[in-house]
């Protein structure tokens, strides 16, 4: 059975896998296509590339932004983001605001683990051009130090929101995340519903809000969602003509409860059809693929 998978994550921002690693396994996964999708960068999308050259697999360049909304974590992934010109630039200044803001943000994390008395290095955490660092890094650190036992336990006790070195981050609001991604003609997805900490009611008013501003997609399909949450999110695209997507959120090969490529945790079904619906809509649109 060939799959799809529209949500993966590399070595670019908290992935385990290099962007090559990834399209190796695509390949051995009977995967036709993958979106790489890091948080806050797309630095990871020439190798990904480069990698498929040749071979039977289509690479569809994307990100992750965190953005918020009435103080929560609201994740927009984009589709298609632009190889090159003027959308590109608009871009690749927006991802630089990001990352300086993640920059500062990981500094005070580092100073509130260095006041709690953690031997933790601040060149560990120096920015990196393109690296988008952040809380899985620090919970890594944690174990290596010994201070905790499980990444799982770095964020129980230091890194879950409110917790000793928990930090907001400033990002953002998802309203201009969607203008930004609409206006350079990516493919705009509000990522994993079910994982946003709100209401239904909360949900259906998010959504509403950002269509006008060019929402085009629903993440129906996630390794996270339940069948009921799948049909729940179907009708919510139907309502409000909106296109399905759909991707495991891929992090790594052990972590995550064996999470794998297109297949989530084991019972993850992305139809591949979707991926022509989203692909229809960029040409009617005249937008590129
Ligand atoms: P950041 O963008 O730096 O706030 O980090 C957010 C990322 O941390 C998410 O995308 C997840 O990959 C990871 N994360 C958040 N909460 C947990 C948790 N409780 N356990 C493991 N990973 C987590
Ligand atoms: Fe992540
Ligand atoms: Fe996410
Ligand atoms: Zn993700």
């Amino acid at each position: 059975m060939t799959k799809i998978d529209l949500h993966v994550h590399t070595t670019a921002s908290d992935g385990t896998c290099t962007p090559q690693e990834i399209v190796m396994q695509a390949l051995q996964s009977d995967i036709i296509a993958i979106a790489i999708t890091d948080h806050d960068t797309i630095s990871g999308l020439a190798e990904a590339e480069e990698m498929a050259k040749g071979h039977d697999i289509e690479i569809i360049r994307g990100c992750e932004l965190s953005t918020s909304n009435n103080n929560s974590e609201i994740h927009v992934l984009a589709l298609w983001v632009p190889r090159e010109g003027e959308h590109l630039k608009s871009l690749e200044d927006a991802l630089d605001i990001f990352q300086d803001r993640r920059h500062k943000r990981n500094l005070s994390m580092l100073n509130k683990l260095i006041n709690l008395g953690i031997p933790i290095k601040p060149e560990d955490f120096s920015q990196q051009k393109g690296l988008s660092l952040g809380r899985p890094h620090f919970a890594k650190k944690l174990v290596s130090l010994g201070v905790v036992n499980s990444e799982q336990e770095a964020f129980r006790q230091y890194l879950s929101v409110g917790k000793k070195a928990y930090v907001p981050k400033d990002t953002l609001s998802t309203e201009d995340a969607v203008k930004i991604l609409s206006s350079i003609g990516a493919t705009v997805v509000l990522a994993h519903p079910a994982l946003i900490h709100c209401t239904p009611r909360e949900l259906i008013e998010l959504i509403e809000k950002i269509i006008p501003l060019g929402l085009d997609a629903l993440e129906v399909y996630h390794s996270a969602h339940t069948d009921a949450e799948v049909r729940e999110f179907v009708d919510i695209t139907h309502r409000y003509k909106l296109l399905e997507s759909g991707g495991s959120d891929f992090h790594c090969l052990d972590g995550h409860g064996g999470m794998q490529l297109g297949k989530g945790k084991g019972n993850l079904r992305i139809p591949p059809s979707i991926l022509d619906a989203l692909k229809k809509n960029r040409m009617d649109k005249g937008l590129p693929l």
